[in-house]
């Protein structure tokens, strides 16, 4: 059975994925199908659960590789020695991350909390790993990333991914003064920019213009994209120069 496939609703993973490639959009949204976990996702799985369920339940940083164990997926390894290799680089970042949490002036108001918002006939919804609150009453939102490939030279302010957060915690949470974050685990720092230096209107229009070429099934190839797609191996319109 396939899954429904609201086109009305959007939300940065779909956005995300249509830019990479529409065809990719269409087998993962329309028809359903899924992609493998791969090391490096699997263990942006299992940070993200140790975060959330630390910062549920502890917020002693102390405690937090025990919540590294509890939380660690095995899936996704080639053997147990991919395996450990890829849990070890989780476990330095995380006692970096400890460290840097015996500093932290912010209190942890919510983790993986849901907005949802509209625009027109749009729903606008996203799910964010954090959300802080600074002494002086401003908010933060936060997105871990944990992957080695980013690049940190880009500004935040570009990111329509922090772009639609910083305009969910206004619209949605009524949250008036704040700053959206990368919080990048794996280099220990963080990127922000405050929520009124994100161009909403910008935002709001790539957003819908998508938006509007799903409803219409404007779903053609992006070759560019096809050397580094999980569906490469199964799918019709595969192209990947030199091949
Ligand atoms: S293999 Fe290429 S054409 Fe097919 S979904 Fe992936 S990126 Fe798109």
């Amino acid at each position: 059975m396939q899954p429904e496939h609201n086109v009305y609703e959007l939300n940065f993973s779909k956005i995300k994925t249509y830019l990479e490639c529409p065809i990719l959009y269409k087998y993962k949204y329309i028809e359903g199908k899924r992609e493998g976990l791969v090391p490096a996702s699997s263990l942006g799985v299992s940070i993200h659960r140790t975060l959330e369920e630390y910062h549920r339940n502890s917020n002693d940083p102390s405690e937090l590789l025990s919540y590294y164990d509890d939380c660690w997926l095995g899936a996704g390894y080639s053997s147990a020695g991919e395996q450990m290799e890829w849990y070890l680089k989780g476990k330095k970042m995380l006692e970096t991350y400890a460290q840097a949490e015996y500093e932290r002036k912010t209190i942890v108001d919510s983790t993986e909390r849901e907005f949802i918002f509209q625009e027109g006939p749009w729903t606008l919804r996203g799910k964010i790993d954090r959300t802080d609150k600074w002494p002086d009453g401003s908010w933060e939102v936060i997105d871990y990333k944990t992957g080695t490939d980013v690049d940190l030279s880009i500004p935040v302010t570009e990111s329509l991914q922090l772009g639609i957060y910083a305009i969910g915690a206004r619209r949605a949470w009524n949250m008036k003064t704040g700053r959206a974050s990368y919080y990048f685990t794996a280099f220990n720092t963080k990127q922000s920019a405050p929520f009124e230096a994100f161009d909403e209107e910008k935002i709001l229009a790539t957003y819908i213009d998508i938006g509007k070429k799903i409803e219409v099934g404007d779903f053609e190839p992006n070759h560019k994209h096809c050397a580094l797609c999980p569906f490469n191996n199964r799918c019709e319109h595969a192209k990947i120069e030199g091949e």
